[in-house]
């Protein structure tokens, strides 16, 4: 009987051991049985564990305004808050924290958009990053008037995949060459789950932490006070 080497633990099996694949030009995989059930189990073991994972308010909620907003200081509000987490918008809350952190005041209709004060602008955006490793910082370009954002971002994703909050700072001059132009208006992103770690060009903009992103805050509010 024929034999042949598996591509993963390189054992030489017989052809048997081998699953039938429709695609491959002998018509079986070159991945034995064995190492196929494997990889089969630590799929299913990671889904399992991403399901179990939170969703983007929760973890906003948990990591960043139980800490922020003094909103949810006592125990009841945040027993309260994590009874349905979902029916915030956390976008808006984000938004509205930040802008006391910093002292941006300035609101818009009925949400706080553009904070700014002394000519400072920036823009407060939330996102995910997927099981996928896919993440989209979406309205950035209006697609119906064609304008971008004209604010620095300052954007707060919850990666599903390493269950934390990661922190992107995006200058404005970087924003017009970021937008994905095809279809979405938004900055794609990518989290590479192999390399543990954002794959340019989003990746160039994360930052090490939220402690960070307050000191460039301050940063550009002097440097926009000097000019
Ligand atoms: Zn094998």
């Amino acid at each position: 009987m024929k034999m042949k080497n598996c591509k993963i633990c390189f054992t030489l099996k017989y052809f048997n051991e081998f699953p039938l694949s429709p695609t491959s030009k002998n018509g079986i995989t070159n991945q034995c049985k064995c190492c196929i059930s494997k990889k089969q189990k630590l799929k299913n073991d990671m889904n399992k564990e991403l399901f179990n994972k939170r969703t983007k308010n929760q973890a906003i909620l948990e990591d960043f305004l139980f800490i922020y907003d003094p909103y949810w200081l006592t125990q009841e509000a945040k027993d309260k808050g994590l009874e349905d987490p979902e029916r915030y918008n956390i976008g808006y809350l984000f938004e509205k924290t930040m802008n006391k952190l910093t002292g941006f005041m300035k609101t818009e209709g009925n949400s706080i958009n553009d904070a700014f004060k002394d000519g400072v602008f920036m823009e407060w955006k939330t996102s995910t990053v997927h099981s996928s490793g896919k993440t989209r910082i979406s309205g950035v370009k209006n697609n119906v008037t064609g304008s971008y954002k004209t604010a620095t971002i300052v954007a707060m994703i919850y990666n599903r995949i390493t269950d934390k909050l990661d922190f992107f700072w995006i200058p404005k001059k970087y924003i017009k060459r970021l937008v994905d132009e095809t279809a979405s208006g938004g900055i794609e992103g990518q989290y590479s789950i192999k390399e543990g770690k954002y794959l340019p060009k989003l990746g160039n903009f994360y930052v090490e932490s939220f402690d960070t992103i307050l000191q460039l805050i301050e940063q550009e509010i002097s440097n926009s006070v000097s000019n």
